[in-house]
């Protein structure tokens, strides 16, 4: 059976690309949101015209049959997904890629080519889905090391058990998106983790980097989900105790989960999962002005509410997405769910709060109850259709030279307006040199009672054939920017090696030398991931 090949310098399968006719449609619409009046598309590359370097290993050949050298493979796992990936993919530029992408089957081959790498000192590359923003799943460059085999994990892609009484799963960890919702769904359950990328992204890839999904409170990052992990390292398996609660010492799992790779494989975990809500409660609550909706969103953090969905779009964000017909304004996208009660005074106490701030819900309330629903309504359920689609533009962005990235982090409510004003000011700056001029907007993607996780977004256009040393200014700008006001360099897209210079200056330099002294005891040779969050060897 042939399978569907994602596309290497894009989003989605091969065979669901836009139309020509529809990338020329995506490109007008951001050349006009940013002001150009002129843009042309190269032309889509071919895989067959990918030239890699020969491989400088090859498998042995107990691993042959679930190691791969070919071309689209190999060229496959060389980047993640952010702007320069894509740009240098585009380009068919692929100095540096793996040597040996494998193809594990079970534990016993992770557990072997970990064993080969350590025999060769080959670097050993994680690869979930390969949707990393920051530079994640890219082979180490230089001849530090003979040669780099990429480890995808997308045949451990089980449901292994389910724990009813204890509303939990035993789940491998190189499972995507939709495949384990699809096992879940039969029993009435879900992990409800809907990252962005969901379609195209792993358990195993969500636990390394502790992705933040559908819940914008109380569940936020994936860390809540994870009651126990199995993870494979060159000395061996750390495998955690399942329990629903610990006091004795700092955590194993906590080690792992935001590993980004470094320390060891997660093959699986035990994962806390939820009835699929048949209650639901949503609306777009509109303010005239983004500071009264953040304001009723602080409120709303600490009312003990917890909704779901409590993200507020700033006007460019809106705009942008082309919600709330047009009136302006910020719209705060306010949801609940429940599989145990209907919601209606839930979300009437959380209108409470912010109608006393001057929001008002133009569309109304959308109220679902005792029954599996799908139809969203009104602006939240454009806002969510925008959101979804809004990758598979990525390969139209390559084609017109287009700027494109995010910077997401997270600060405490007293901090907030200052943060917003400095990092809008210094990313708006950024764009206007690079790019002369350009769109930058903001949203709330998850929220605390201390502080929200602010995300801002930037598009400009860039000069073709310079669009990575341009991309470099402002995402180097933006990076900066977060942490000099205070914030995290990220909030839940990961450190990788994008964002290491920025996380260098935020975490204390001894827990750098602990996290060393920890990966030294499960990786001596250094070979998991050279690159990403700390230098690999002393
Ligand atoms: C369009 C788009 C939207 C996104 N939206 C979100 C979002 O809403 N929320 C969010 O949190 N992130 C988001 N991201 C970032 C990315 O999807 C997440 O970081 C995701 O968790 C990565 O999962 P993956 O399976 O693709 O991992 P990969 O990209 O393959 O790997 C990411 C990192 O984890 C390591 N890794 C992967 N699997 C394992 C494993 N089994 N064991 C040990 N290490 C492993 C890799 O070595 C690498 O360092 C988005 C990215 C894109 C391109």
């Amino acid at each position: 059976m042939t399978q569907r090949r994602t596309t290497i310098w894009g989003w989605g399968f091969e065979d669901e690309q836009p139309t020509p006719e529809q990338k020329k449609n995506i490109a007008k619409g951001i050349a006009e949101s940013v002001g150009a009046s002129d843009f042309s598309l190269d032309p889509e590359p071919r895989v067959e015209d990918i030239q890699l370097r020969t491989p400088r290993l090859s498998p042995p050949e107990a691993l042959a049959n679930i190691c791969s050298i070919e071309t689209y493979d190999r060229a496959a796992h060389a980047y993640g997904k952010a702007l320069p990936d894509i740009v240098r993919a585009f380009r068919l530029d692929f100095p540096n890629p793996p040597d040996v992408v494998a193809f594990p089957r079970t534990e016993d081959d992770v557990v072997s080519v970990l064993d080969w790498c350590n025999q060769v000192g080959a670097a050993a590359i994680p690869f979930g889905g390969g949707s990393s923003v920051t530079s994640g799943v890219e082979p180490p460059t230089g001849d530090a090391y003979p040669g780099s085999v990429s480890i995808d994990l997308r045949y451990l892609d089980k449901v292994l058990e389910i724990d009813e009484s204890s509303r939990a799963a035993r789940i491998q960890a190189g499972v995507y998106g939709p495949a384990l919702e699809a096992q879940l769904k039969p029993h009435g359950y879900t992990l409800r983790h809907y990252p962005q990328s969901f379609e195209f992204s792993t358990l195993g890839g969500w636990i390394a980097t502790r992705s933040g999904g559908h819940f914008a409170t109380l569940y936020t990052h994936i860390d809540e989900l994870v009651e126990s992990t199995r993870v494979v390292t060159p000395n061996g398996i750390v495998a955690s105790r399942r329990l629903p609660g610990s006091g004795a010492g700092p955590s194993p799992d906590r080690m792992f989960i935001g590993s980004e790779g470094i320390l060891g494989i997660i093959t699986e975990a035990w994962m806390r999962l939820q009835h699929r809500p048949i209650y639901r409660a949503s609306t777009a609550v509109h303010f005239e002005k983004f500071e009264n909706g953040v304001e009723a969103i602080r409120l709303l953090s600490q009312s003990g509410l917890y909704p779901t969905n409590c993200r507020i779009l700033d006007p460019t964000e809106v705009k942008r997405n082309n919600v709330g017909n047009g009136t302006g304004g910020s719209l705060l996208m306010l949801g609940f769910e429940s599989a145990d009660h209907p919601l209606e005074a839930w979300i009437n106490r959380a209108l409470e709060c912010c109608t006393d701030l001057g929001g008002t819900t133009p569309n109304g309330v959308v109220i679902k109850g005792g029954g599996e629903t799908t139809g969203r309504g009104g602006s939240v359920g454009d806002w969510r259709n925008a959101f979804i689609r809004m990758p598979y533009a990525f390969s139209t962005m390559a084609a017109m030279g287009a700027i494109f990235d995010t910077t997401e982090s997270s600060i405490p409510w007293n901090r907030f307006h200052e943060f917003h004003a400095g990092v809008m000011r210094d990313v708006q700056s950024a764009l206007d040199e690079v790019c002369g001029g350009g769109v930058l907007s903001c949203r709330f993607t998850h929220v605390y009672p201390d502080g929200p996780a602010p995300y801002f977004t930037f598009t400009g256009m860039g000069k073709k054939g310079s669009e990575l040393e341009q991309w470099h200014e402002i995402k180097t700008a933006a990076s900066e920017a977060v942490v000099r006001y205070g914030g995290t360099v990220t909030h839940h897209h990961s450190v990788g090696r994008t964002h290491r210079p920025q996380y260098e200056k935020q975490r204390p330099d001894l827990f750098a030398s602990a996290l060393q002294a920890a990966k030294a005891a499960l990786d001596p040779q250094g070979l998991l991931n050279p690159g990403v969050l700390i230098d690999p060897r002393p």
